[in-house]
């Protein structure tokens, strides 16, 4: 699928983040893994975690399928680490409301580059390609909250 007409700066840094990912690889001591696939458009992607304690120590991923949906997750790898589970899990809610049209979060500078997917809200076949990265991380928390459990 092309690439929709966003602004012009925000589209080349999301054709340099699909060019270049960044936390793209195998992390051999993940204590988490989720494998997301979109069937509208073919991505797929594998997230690994590593928690210590309450934090994300590690993040990386890998995966393939169109440029919003890769450029998504390497540009949220590259904000997880020294996270709280907490704050990963706000981050996650922050971009699904920007991705519901949330003008405000696609201002907020704690989203880092991931501002410049805001456009794709406007664009509603394409949410699902940005938000697949961050469905990955939720569910992520959410089995690691599971094994926290006594
Ligand atoms: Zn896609």
């Amino acid at each position: 699928m092309e690439t929709p007409p966003l602004n012009s700066l925000y589209q080349q840094l999301i054709l340099e983040h699909y060019r270049n990912p960044r936390n793209r690889g195998e992390l051999p001591d993940g204590t988490v893994e989720v494998h997301m696939r979109n069937p509208v458009c073919g991505d797929e992607i594998r997230l690994q975690l590593r928690l210590h304690d309450d934090h994300i120590a590690e993040a990386r991923f890998v995966g393939h399928g169109c440029s919003i949906s890769q450029a998504s997750v390497s540009m949220m790898t590259t904000l997880l680490k020294g996270r709280s589970l907490d704050e990963a899990e706000s981050l996650a809610s922050r971009f699904t409301q920007m991705m519901h049209g949330d003008a405000e979060a696609s201002r907020d500078p704690s989203m880092g580059d991931l501002r410049a997917l805001a456009g794709v809200s406007k664009f509603p076949v394409r949410i699902k390609c940005a938000l697949l990265g961050f469905d990955a991380l939720q569910e992520a928390l959410k089995r690691s909250a599971k094994g926290a459990e006594p």
